[in-house]
């Protein structure tokens, strides 16, 4: 078992003036590689306190990867708060200096001054190339244990991450398998209800996310080889299907759009959006089959695509039979052979509503949500609240298939 910490460098990290993604990053490359993770810390560029959380995290763990301060300049301090936690002495490596002093000369310039100490090595360190940029990381081995340094810049961070320090380290036997269903038209907590216990097991494990697009539900397992890991993950993941077939949609790289496509069976779609400002069109853009869209809060132009003024008057456009009028006249008035319509209300006493509609030779289905959040989180909501009804009716077995 191989115990990491993450230390991650940098004053402006500290005050939230960049995200800390390095840390994001190598947190989950680290998880894939079943390495145990047990902390990530944040400290700015202070030598006296870096040492000292380096000390701390090297008497808890066998990894230590900081990220951040091997530039030049007098606040970049990684390198001295490493040979100040371990009490050795830095010294400059002639064959850095000689390979940093070439990338100078290379641009036709003279290497400055303060640069000398990128070429800083302590005994226990071994260089780590860094194929783009000036600052090599650091490989330390010190008591059968490892500190690793590495540049901040994620460009730099990342490749000499893989290509430096993962064939360094011991790490376990060890294959993470996992599978994302999408589900939609079921909130989070009722599927955690749904699989009850189920999200309990460490592993093969089960976990819920709620994303734009619905909630999506993670089945994963580790064990020593992929298949030993495939193999204890599967009745699980066969459960988990069988849970919420009702509410998926797909599964891992598909979306949504993509899902409802397979769906339309080359059949024509047309769209009108009313309130939404387009965010339908803009997830249905690659989607084959999607053939024209109105995109209007209109009322006269909306009445030119089926809207009967009897339903404006009496039920307003943000209502489930403005939105069944409409998509009916997307298949009239657009010339396709499903319509699909949504209206949404993104102001005022009914701000939050949402009402789509499909509507096919077979039939016809709406469905209806109000949620609050600000005006792009209600359009966007408006759009996949569309997009997963037309996909739900389509699909094989749907209403409308
Ligand atoms: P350099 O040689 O470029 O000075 P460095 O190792 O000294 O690299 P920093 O000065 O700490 O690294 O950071 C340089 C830049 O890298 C930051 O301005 C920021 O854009 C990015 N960066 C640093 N740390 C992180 C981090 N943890 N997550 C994301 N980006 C980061
Ligand atoms: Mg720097």
């Amino acid at each position: 078992m191989l115990l990491a910490e993450i230390i991650s460098v940098g004053t402006e990290l500290l005050f939230g003036e960049i995200v800390d993604t390095n840390a994001a990053f190598l947190a989950r490359e680290l998880g894939e590689r079943g390495v145990i993770l047990h902390r990530k810390t944040v400290l700015g560029d202070n030598l006296g306190r870096v040492s000292a959380a380096i000390t701390l995290a090297l008497s808890r763990a066998d990894l230590v990867i900081l990220g951040g301060g091997l530039g030049p300049t007098d606040d970049d301090l990684t390198r001295e708060s490493i040979a100040d936690a371990l009490g050795e002495t830095p010294g400059e490596d002639p064959e850095l200096l000689a390979w940093l002093e070439g990338l100078y000369a290379a641009r036709g310039r003279e290497m400055p001054q303060v640069n000398r100490k990128q070429t800083w090595l302590i005994p226990s360190a071994e260089a780590l190339p860094n194929p783009v940029g000036t600052a090599p990381g650091w490989f330390v081995r010190t008591g059968g244990k490892y500190v690793v340094a590495l540049p901040g810049p994620p460009r730099e961070m990342h490749r000499m991450w893989r290509e430096q320090v993962l064939p360094r380290l011991p790490l376990p036997d060890h294959a993470l398998v996992a599978t994302t269903i999408h589900t939609q038209g079921i909130g989070e907590s009722n599927v955690a209800e749904l699989l009850a216990g189920l999200t309990q097991n460490a592993n093969p494990s089960v976990a819920t996310y709620a994303r734009k697009t619905g909630v999506d539900v993670r089945v994963a397992a580790s064990a020593g080889t992929e298949a030993q890991a495939h193999e204890l993950m599967a009745p699980l993941l066969e459960t988990v299907r069988a849970h919420l077939s009702r509410w998926t949609w797909g599964e891992d790289g598909q979306t949504l759009a993509g899902a409802l496509g397979d769906g339309l069976a080359g059949r024509s779609l047309g769209v009108i959006e009313a309130g939404s400002a387009g965010a339908l069109c803009g997830l249905l853009a690659d989607t084959a089959g999607f053939l024209d869209a109105a995109v209007t809060g209109d009322h006269a132009r909306l009445i030119t695509l089926g809207l009967t003024p009897v339903t404006l008057r009496d039920a307003g456009l943000v209502s489930e039979g403005a939105a069944l009028e409409l998509a009916a006249g997307a298949r009239e008035h657009l010339g396709a052979d499903i319509g699909l319509a949504v209206v949404v209300s993104v102001t005022g006493e009914n701000a939050g509503q949402v009402h789509a509609a499909i509507s096919s030779a077979k039939g016809h289905k709406a469905a209806s949500v109000n949620w609050p959040g600000d005006a792009a989180q209600m359009r966007e909501r408006a759009a996949v609240t569309a997009l997963a009804l037309a996909y739900r009716a389509l699909r094989a077995g749907g209403e409308l298939a």
